[in-house]
């Protein structure tokens, strides 16, 4: 399927057809139209099948332009390497559109981070630990959240990650968008899945 099909805005397009993609994946093809329709989604997808598109696409293609300092969707990671190949997604995709992407993990020193968030951010690729610790530090404000990502929902459990996971939910607005992937699906991620997800689509290649 061609990613024209979706209905994807052409700035997008343009970046897709840059970035040398001429068909969707198996997981775009389901998961793009569910996204776009507005249903939460989890999704059984391992990294290498395209998965990061599959949800970049339909967030970058609702957020129309920049409200200044308004975060709009949040991205959560496991790991520092996920959440900069993510964020580097999210720019590539969204090169031809006027976002902000932030991208924050621990590791690193906090300032520069600071100092990003406070000139306004649209989108935030984060893992969990350094964003609640930004949150504390009163520079973030989730109230207007549409989307929320949360990647590798299975490694998020090993790695002890669900607290933080469900403290960063509970400063989300309700009706936010939820949009849960993981590569192996077992019953603590379909618990996970339950109490976090409304209604939600399953989507799996
Ligand atoms: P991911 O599973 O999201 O880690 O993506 C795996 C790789 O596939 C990344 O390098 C993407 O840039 C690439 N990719 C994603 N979608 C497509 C597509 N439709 N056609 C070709 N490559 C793609």
């Amino acid at each position: 399927m061609k990613f024209k099909e979706f209905g994807i805005k052409k700035d997008i397009l343009n970046a897709i057809r840059k970035a040398g993609y001429e068909e969707a994946t198996p997981i775009q093809e389901k998961a793009i139209p569910v996204i776009m329709e507005g249903s939460d989604v989890i999704g059984l997808a391992q990294t290498g099948t395209g998965k990061t598109a599959a949800f970049a696409l339909p967030i970058l293609n609702s957020i129309e332009f920049r409200k200044r300092a308004r975060v709009r969707a949040l991205i959560l990671t496991p790991t520092r390497e996920l959440a900069i190949q993510t964020f580097e997604n999210f720019k590539k995709y969204g090169r031809y559109m006027d976002l902000k992407t932030v991208c924050l993990y621990g590791g690193a020193k906090k300032g520069n981070q600071l100092a990003q968030l406070k000139r306004g951010a649209d989108i935030i690729v984060a893992t969990p630990g350094r964003l609640i610790d930004l949150y504390n530090e009163g520079v973030l404000d989730f109230k207007s959240v549409d989307y929320f990502v949360l990647d590798e929902a299975d490694r998020m459990l090993d790695m002890g990650f669900v607290p933080d996971v469900r403290k960063i939910n509970s400063l989300l607005p309700e009706w936010r968008q939820m949009i849960m992937f993981s590569a192996t699906m077992d019953k603590a991620v379909e618990d996970l899945a339950n109490q976090m997800l409304k209604d939600p689509v399953r989507i799996q290649v």
